[in-house]
């Protein structure tokens, strides 16, 4: 684990990164204050820091108070090694949101101690934050296809449609809806069926730009997003995709299978009033013209 050691007293400081150093750790060091804000302001910082408190540029305290918003991530544990060791500079340190106070000059098997207790917390922090991660993803994601799920893709739809009002910029929605996938299932059973979903899903997200945004709307059902695209650009798009999806079989372990989607392609033009609900009606109905037409193929709603 990488440790910040900041002190002002060259000595002192070599101590420190050489106990650290002998127990393990990966150390960084700081010669003043300043030194050692940059240095945890970084991308990855250091998640645990021994901090002096008496030094130039900003003093041990500053730093902590610095440190201390509510939201930032990750935390960093934070133990305050000082001369100054006062029962009131305890009580002022750790008020201050310092985690750990040891008083110079220190007993290293003490420190050596304390950074462990330290390095408890950091390490479970970090599982927290994964763990949390973890479950906003579950939330917001289909766990057969890996897209953004219902809702995610509706809450997507709803925030382009805040922005193309105010920016006054188009985008477009497609429906996709797998042709006859009914039948794939009747005939090969649903695990195929589900296999075929999951690369119908990668297909589609190889193909849209990477701002683009595609949800799992329902069973067989795809929502796609195209910020900044008017009905034409739109249209090359769908066509794009359905062609991406069409080309080439399926190859599950069980059979290849060829299929190809439909599309129903609504679009919002700057200055117009409609809600999320009639661009998803128009784009559904739109659907169901390219299924009427006889499928595999994108129809603009009018
Ligand atoms: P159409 O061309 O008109 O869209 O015909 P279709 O057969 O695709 O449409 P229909 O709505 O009749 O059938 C959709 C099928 O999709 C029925 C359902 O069992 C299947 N399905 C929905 N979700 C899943 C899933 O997660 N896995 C699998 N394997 N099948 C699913
Ligand atoms: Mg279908
Ligand atoms: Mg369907």
């Amino acid at each position: 684990m990488k440790v910040l050691v900041a002190d002002d007293d060259a000595v002192s400081l070599h101590i420190l990164e050489h106990k650290l150093v002998q127990w393990g750790y990966e150390v960084v060091t700081a010669r003043e204050g300043n030194e050692a804000w940059e240095t945890l302001q970084q991308p990855e910082p250091p998640r645990l820091a021994v901090l002096d408190w008496v030094m130039p540029g900003r003093d041990g305290l500053q730093i902590i108070r610095g440190l201390r918003s509510p939201t930032r991530e990750p935390y960093t544990y934070l133990l305050l090694l000082t001369a100054r060791a006062q029962h009131d500079d305890l009580i002022e340190a750790m008020e201050a949101g310092a985690d750990d106070f040891l008083a110079k000059p220190f007993d290293p098997q003490e420190l050596r101690v304390r950074l462990r207790a330290g390095r408890r917390i950091v390490e479970l922090q970090e599982q927290l934050v994964a763990a949390r991660e973890e479950l906003r993803a579950q939330a917001t994601h289909d766990s057969l296809t890996g897209l953004w799920n219902r809702a995610s893709i509706l809450e997507a739809l709803e925030r382009e449609l805040e922005r193309g009002q105010r920016e006054r910029r188009p985008f477009s929605v497609a429906m996709a809806d797998i042709d006859y996938f009914k039948a794939v299932n009747d005939r090969l059973g649903h695990q195929v069926g589900d296999v075929v979903l999951a690369e119908v899903a990668r297909r589609m997200c190889a193909r849209v730009r990477p701002y683009d945004v595609v949800g799992r709307y329902g069973g067989e059902e795809f929502l796609v997003i195209l910020p900044g695209c008017d009905s034409r650009e739109a249209q090359r798009m769908v066509e794009r995709l359905r062609a991406e999806v069409g080309m080439g079989i399926v190859v599950s372990d069980r059979a290849p299978v060829s299929v190809t989607i439909s599309l129903g392609v609504s679009t919002f033009k700057p200055g117009s009033r409609l809600t999320c609900e009639q661009l998803l009606r128009a784009a559904d109905e739109a659907l169901y013209a390219a299924k009427d037409l006889g499928r595999n193929r994108a129809v603009a709603a009018r």
